[in-house]
Parts: structure tokens; sequence; C-alpha cells
């Protein structure tokens, strides 16, 4: 008889529930028992909408992924609400809340971050709990708590101009309330901008009516039992009835380290995703250090949920994990940027193009290096990032003369150069991918889209007016794949995205939309090689339908 493993994930976020899912997908449990712990006391859901359900934009039930009813359905044990405490690799036991104890033949650690609450003066009360009105913002239960206390309050501050900062400072502001971000650096997100950048999206937030203090940081909570103002380090004050705080993460890696695992910044592992001292223990998201790398972002956690699932499934027992590509593109409270590379040039001979346009908030930089695309900052018009996206991820040599980059879509070639460099210039790097759906299911797919990390920039939503535009239009971009219509076409999303990303891209389109019913939808995967303008609409707005640009 065949032998059947236990396998042990401990965190049932993102990576974990991406890795069961994938692993699922693989008909995992041919050769393991799975079992699920998860502090949280939900199912699995999408990390990355929380900003949007305290903007108002989703409701919790839009952001699940999967149901605790999913993880039952497919023979998979989940300990919800039970956090793990322990574990003992010498017995091979992992030791939860509540007194639950699993075995584990392989265990992963899946277990995310926590916020950092920097040393703030009277944050706390007594009892060693936040003062009333202070929160973190991490998990669903934290932004249900930010909206419940922002029903009754007109003010708030943020702590933090991080993208997470900004994200929770922009539900806020959707909420109706006065919202002041406190940064120590001198300009939003310094992390991914230049200063030049920094300034350019500072002063387009300012205009949508956030208010910065930069340059500065919160030393004291001032309130009898709940918040009502702060002091700044440089001795200001602003009153407020709540602050959030989203000052950046540490790994959840606690756990691990008094295992005796070889912990860094996060869980130490190869590029077989084991840990380095123990090969029956994996680590994959936020708590996973690889080559030195701790990444923040999802899409990351997802490319390693993927290659341990190829292994451990055997579907590719061989299959590595390479780092990932920690492309930034984002949507920061309705204003488009696309961070690739380095932000500064490191080298004498980097070429560096500019263009700023105050007024109109538009941001562009564009590294050069050896004629190749170094990096490069687009704030306020993404018309360029296709082809920029397509230089760097594939290496081009960019042909055009330098100051053009930032302003054509296409490079200029001549008959011969388009030929030599066809490998990479025609559409076989970004693909466009065009789902029409039953309208009550998009925000499920697009949920689902972004939890594979594929969001903001590449991802807007068309939709065509009247009976048969949208297939006009997909007939005019030369869609000839795809079955045919039983179902005329109400909601069609499309997102651009490089090439290895499309199968799951697909799949998951297919996995968000299996309804059951007739028509459930149509996918086409385009060539990008048109110039195409689409009008983008603001997340927070996303109720509105947005028209469909002409071509
Ligand atoms: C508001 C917000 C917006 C974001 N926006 C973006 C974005 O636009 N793009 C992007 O790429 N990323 C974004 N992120 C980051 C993204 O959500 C994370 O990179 C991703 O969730 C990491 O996945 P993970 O599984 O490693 O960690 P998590 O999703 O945090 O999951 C870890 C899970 O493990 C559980 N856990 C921890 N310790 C234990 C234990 N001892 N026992 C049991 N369970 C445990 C935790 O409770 C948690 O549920 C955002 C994050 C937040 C909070």
């Amino acid at each position: 008889m065949k032998h059947i493993e236990r396998l042990v994930v401990i965190g049932n976020g993102m990576a974990g529930g991406r890795f069961v899912e994938e692993l699922t997908g693989r008909n995992g449990q041919e050769h393991f028992d799975v079992v699920v712990f998860g502090e949280e006391p939900h199912g699995n859901y999408n990390r990355i909408l929380l900003s949007s359900v305290v903007a108002g934009s989703h409701e919790v039930k839009d952001i699940f992924l999967n149901s605790l009813e999913w993880y039952r359905d497919n023979g998979i044990t989940v300990h919800a609400g039970v956090r793990v405490d322990a574990i003992n690799r010498d017995s091979k036991l992992v030791f939860g809340t509540r007194r639950v104890r699993e075995h584990y033949d392989r265990l992963i650690f899946a277990t995310g971050s926590k916020p950092f609450v920097p040393p703030i003066q009277g944050l706390m009360t007594g009892t060693r709990r936040f003062r009333d009105g202070i929160f973190v913002f991490r998990t669903l239960d934290d932004a249900i708590r930010i909206l419940k206390h922002a029903k009754n309050v007109r003010k708030a501050v943020v702590v933090g101009g991080g993208l997470l900062g900004l994200e929770a400072a922009r539900g806020l502001l959707n909420r109706g309330l006065e919202v002041h971000v406190v940064e120590l650096m001198p300009h939003p997100m310094a992390v991914q901008l230049d200063s030049a950048a920094g300034g350019v999206l500072r002063s387009s937030l300012e205009a949508m009516g956030i208010k910065f203090h930069l340059g500065k940081s919160i030393t004291t909570v001032i309130g009898n039992g709940k918040v009502e103002s702060v002091i700044f380090s440089d001795g200001g004050t602003e009153s407020c009835e709540m602050l959030v705080i989203s000052a950046g993460i540490h790994p959840n890696v606690e756990v691990a380290r008094q295992a005796g695992l070889t912990v860094r910044r996060g869980i130490v592992v190869g590029d077989d995703l084991a840990c380095v001292n123990d090969a029956s223990i994996y680590a994959i998201g936020e708590c996973a250090e690889h080559h030195g790398q701790v990444y923040g972002l999802a899409a990351p956690g997802s490319e390693q949920a993927r290659v341990l699932a190829d292994r451990l499934s055997g579907s590719n027992a061989q299959a590595v994990y390479g780092g990932s590509d920690t492309t930034t593109s984002l949507k920061v409270m309705g204003v488009d940027l696309v961070v690739l590379g380095k932000k500064e040039p490191t080298d004498d001979d980097d070429e560096t193009i500019t263009y700023a346009n105050a007024r109109r908030r538009i941001y562009k930089k564009v590294i050069l290096r050896g004629g190749r695309l170094a990096g490069a900052i687009l704030l306020g018009d993404l018309s360029i990032a296709p082809r920029l996206l397509r230089a760097f991820h594939k290496k081009e040599r960019i042909r055009e003369k330098a100051a053009e980059i930032l302003f054509t879509t296409r490079p200029a070639q001549s008959a011969e150069e388009a030929e030599a460099s066809d490998s990479f210039v025609s559409s076989d790097v970004l693909k466009e991918v065009v789902a029409i759906i039953r309208p009550e299911r998009w925000l499920a797919t697009k949920s689902k889209v972004e939890s594979l990390g594929i969001v903001a920039l590449t991802h807007h939503r068309v939709v065509g007016r009247g009976r048969q535009r949208g297939l006009q239009f997909l007939a005019r971009r030369g869609a000839t794949s795809g079955t045919g219509f039983r179902y005329l076409p109400k909601r069609m999303i499309s997102w651009i995205v490089i090439e290895t990303q499309v199968e799951t891209l697909v799949q998951a389109i297919i996995e968000a939309n299996r309804t059951g019913q007739i028509g459930d939808g149509k996918i086409f995967v385009l060539p990008l090689d048109g110039v195409m303008q689409i009008r983008t609409d603001d997340a927070a707005t996303e109720a509105q339908e947005p028209a469909l640009a002409e071509v």
C-alpha cells in the first residue's frame, strides 16, 4: 500500500493558502494527509484587498479565496483560530493553542509577518493593550476593527508613509475622515521612489486631501484611556481620534528560531525551499529568506508555493526557486505607479533620462546601462510601461534615442532591426488576457487574480457598452481563439502580463468562474502588439463602470 505522509502547514495566509491550493491542483492528497494551522479564525483571504475593504470598494465576503468549507471538501484538516506555539523536531510534533497537537513528516512555515510597532510612549494601557482608537493594519480582524471605529470619528493619524500606510490612509479618506500621514523620510514611499517621484506622489495625494507630516516621527500618544492627540519628534502636536500604525513588518520566525532552525531576518531556505539545516521543513512567503532576500510582496510567495507544490507532489520533483523579480506595479490611492529595477543610477556610465510635469503630476525616469534598461519609475502616466516591462524582463537593447523612450509606446525600428529583434519585440513577451464573465463573478475573479500578485497597472477593467461592442473590440485586436459565445458579455476584465504568467492567470480565472452554469465565461489570450489606450479607473471608484476607449 502506498505510504501517505502527513504534511503540516503553519499559516493560512496568502502563501500557505496558495500552496495548499496548488498542491490540491496536483492531486497532492494522493501523497499527503494535509493539515493546516491558521492563527486567524477564517478561511484563506486576499490580504492585498484589506485596504479596499476599509475604503468600502470591497465587502468582506468578496475577498475570500478559499472558505473553510473548501478545505473540508478537499479532505484538508484546518485548525482555524489555532496558533502554533512550538514544534519539536525530534518527535516531529507541532503544538498549537487549545491543546491541538499534530505529528508531521513534512512541515511548512508560511507564517508571514507581523506589524512593526515603533517605540511610542503612551500607546498601551496598563493591561498592555493598545489604548482605545489605536490599531495595527495586517489582518481582516484589524480591518474590521478599524472600520468600526472609523464610523464614529472624523480625524485619523496614520503612522508610516510607505505603501501600506498610504493604503490605510486611502481607506480612511474614502470613509470621509480627515487623514494625516506621519513619515520619517522626507517623502512618501521612500523605499520605492527617488525624491523627485516622491514629491510628485506627495502632491498628488495632497490634492486628494491627505495631510503629510514628513521627516518626523511620533514620540507620544496623549489621551485619557483613548487616543486624543499625538506629539511629534519636532515638538509639534496633532489632535486625532484614531491612530493606525503601518510602519513596516517583521517576519514571524520565533517558533522556527526556538526550534533551532537557521534564522536570520527570515527562515533561511535553499533553492528547494527546504530549511538549510532540516530537509523535512520548508518555508515560503514573507517568513522565508532566500539568498539573503526576504520578500514583502504577495507574488514571490505565490511563486514559491508553486515550486514547492511541484516538488512535493512529484509533478516536477526537480523544480527550483531562483528568486523573484520585484517589479512593483501599484495603484496607490488611484495614482498609477510602476517601479522597475534600480531607482537611482549606481554606475558612472549609467544614463538617466527624466521627465516631470508637476501640473499634470507625471514623473518618468529611465536608467540605461550599456544600452539596456537598468531601472525605471513611472508615475501618473503608464503608457510606456508595457514597453519598459518587456525591455526589462527580456534585457532588450533599447534602440530608440534616449529621450524617445519616455514617450513612445513602440520602438522605432528598421525592417532589419525588427527582424533581428523579433523574438522580443513581437508579441511573445507581454500578453493581454481578456476574460468575459458573469457580472456577479467579477469581484471574485479580480480577487483571485490579485492573490497571484497580478495587480494594479496590468489590471484594468474594460466594460463593453452595447451588445456586441466588446466582441468587436476583441476581433479588431486579432482574437481568433476562444470558444463560441452562448452568453452575451456583460463584464470584460483584462490583464497585461508577461507570457510566463498566462497559464497561471487563465487557471485562476477558470477557478473563480466555475459556477456550473452554461456560458460561465470565455478567456482570450491576445498579442500585445498594438497601441492600446484603455481608460483605467480609480480603485476607489470601482463601483462605477469605466468605458472602453476607442482604439
Ligand atoms: C493592507 C495590505 C495591503 C497589501 N497590499 C499589497 C499589494 O498591493 N501587493 C503585494 O504584493 N502585497 C501587498 N501586501 C502584502 C501581502 O499581503 C503579503 O506579502 C502576503 O500576504 C504575504 O503572504 P504570507 O502568506 O507570507 O503571509 P500572510 O498573508 O500574512 O499569512 C501568514 C498567516 O500565518 C498566520 N500565522 C502566523 N504565525 C502563526 C502561528 N504561529 N500559528 C498559526 N498561524 C500563524 C497568520 O495569522 C497569517 O494568517 C499587503 C499587505 C497588507 C496588510
